[in-house]
């Protein structure tokens, strides 16, 4: 059997290795040095960390770029590190960025609070407003920023009108694909220009490991390599060993975890004690017809709204005995916070409630354990 296209579990394990031969390690080995002895009267080979040369970063970029669809992808410090270079190298003093309101809160802040100073003007809309992306691009619009399945809400965004403008224009869409890993959505397949994870998160998969990913064309990842450089953005070593080791389990781990949240919703939307569940694989989630068009998962990304608002919470998240209550996500270990204590904390309940995350509102990322015993947690919690 010939295959043209390697699919993403071999790509996950084997994308864009060379040819091996008798000695060489099977496990990838870990180069720690930050230096490398260089040839003298060349610039040539200068590997040095902070530049993005060293033999960890390479290898498990060209599998990045494999498992996107991308010509070129860049390892950074931390998804936040990958979204300024990303849009620092897109945006001067007097652009104009355009961004969904529904994104992550360090990411809102970067936009709201840095890029503003810089000179970048910011719009941010709702994502969901009929028509809200022509309205508001202007012949100054240089970026449309959005994040899709969105943390925490898990809504997920139809990229096709989206993007059908921002070519029309020379706009660059960005997207962040972190709730979703490569495994179930592939931003670039849709029209979007540039892909940013959090690799912190599904990509690594152990809760081990801080970094980030952009994934584009190759000049442009050329150009944000030139940011990381400047503003310091580079990954360690041992971070982008760990996020090739979390890579290798990529696609088994993702469809357990999309297993495991498709039943764990299932369940809590049969539960009293649970006014709403949130989870795009649910038929009457508002999402679901999109989700089932764009997305080859619903993911491992789901939250619960329990009827009995923040008392409940509270008494829920101290009963829990599997879920361990924490921040960050897409990791093996099953994990429940409160976006009223993180993301959102800065603003009133009220506040909270028209964003749709009212308190009583838990986000949950649905591990690797067995389903049913994730259940008997959540159920015993419940009573
Ligand atoms: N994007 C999303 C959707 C996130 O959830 C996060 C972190 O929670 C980030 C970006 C930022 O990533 P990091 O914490 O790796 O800097």
């Amino acid at each position: 059997m010939t295959r043209k296209k390697l699919a993403p579990a071999t790509i996950a394990i084997h994308g864009g290795d060379g040819p091996r031969h008798a000695g060489d390690p099977v496990a990838p080995p870990l180069v720690q040095s930050v230096n490398f002895v260089q040839e003298v009267g060349t610039e040539a080979g200068l590997l040095y960390t902070r530049y993005g040369n060293t033999p960890n970063l390479q290898r498990v970029q060209k599998r990045l770029a494999l498992l996107e669809g991308a010509e070129d992808a860049l390892v950074l410090a931390s998804g936040m590190g990958a979204t300024a270079c990303a849009m620092l190298a897109l945006l001067r003093p007097g652009d104009h960025l355009l961004a969904s309101a529904q994104i992550y809160g360090g990411t809102l802040r970067l936009f709201t609070e840095e890029f503003t100073r810089i000179g970048v003007d910011v719009t941010l809309v709702d994502p969901f407003e009929p028509r809200v992306w022509r309205k508001r691009m202007r012949k100054e619009t240089r970026a449309v920023f959005v994040e899709t399945p969105i943390n925490p809400s898990c809504r997920v965004i139809d990229l096709r009108p989206i993007s059908y403008l921002t070519k029309e224009g020379g706009i660059a869409l960005v997207v962040d694909s972190t709730f979703a890993s490569p495994v179930n959505f592939r931003p670039l397949e849709h029209g979007a220009d540039v892909v940013i994870h959090s690799a912190t998160k599904y990509l690594n998969g152990h809760h081990d490991a801080m970094c980030g990913v952009v994934a584009g064309t190759e000049p442009y990842i050329q150009e944000v390599l030139q940011k990381m450089m400047l503003w310091g953005q580079a990954p360690d070593p041992f971070a982008v060993w760990l996020l090739e080791r979390g890579l290798k389990t990529l696609d088994v781990r993702i469809r357990r975890q999309n297993d495991n949240a498709m039943r764990i919703a299932t369940w809590c939307a049969g539960r009293k004690e649970i006014r709403k569940v949130h989870y795009p694989g649910l038929v009457d989630h508002p999402d679901h017809d999109v989700a089932r068009t764009l997305l080859d998962g619903y993911g491992g990304m789901m939250a619960i709204e329990l009827a009995g608002g923040a008392k409940a919470a509270d008494r829920f998240l101290r009963r829990l005995r599997l879920f361990v209550h924490a921040a960050s996500l897409g990791g093996v270990d099953s994990l429940v916070s409160e976006p009223r204590f993180t993301s959102h904390a800065r603003m009133t309940s009220e506040e909270r409630a028209r964003a749709g995350v009212p308190d009583g509102f838990i986000r949950m990322s649905i591990g690797l354990e067995e389903a049913d015993d994730l259940i008997a947690d959540i159920e015993q919690a419940l009573k």
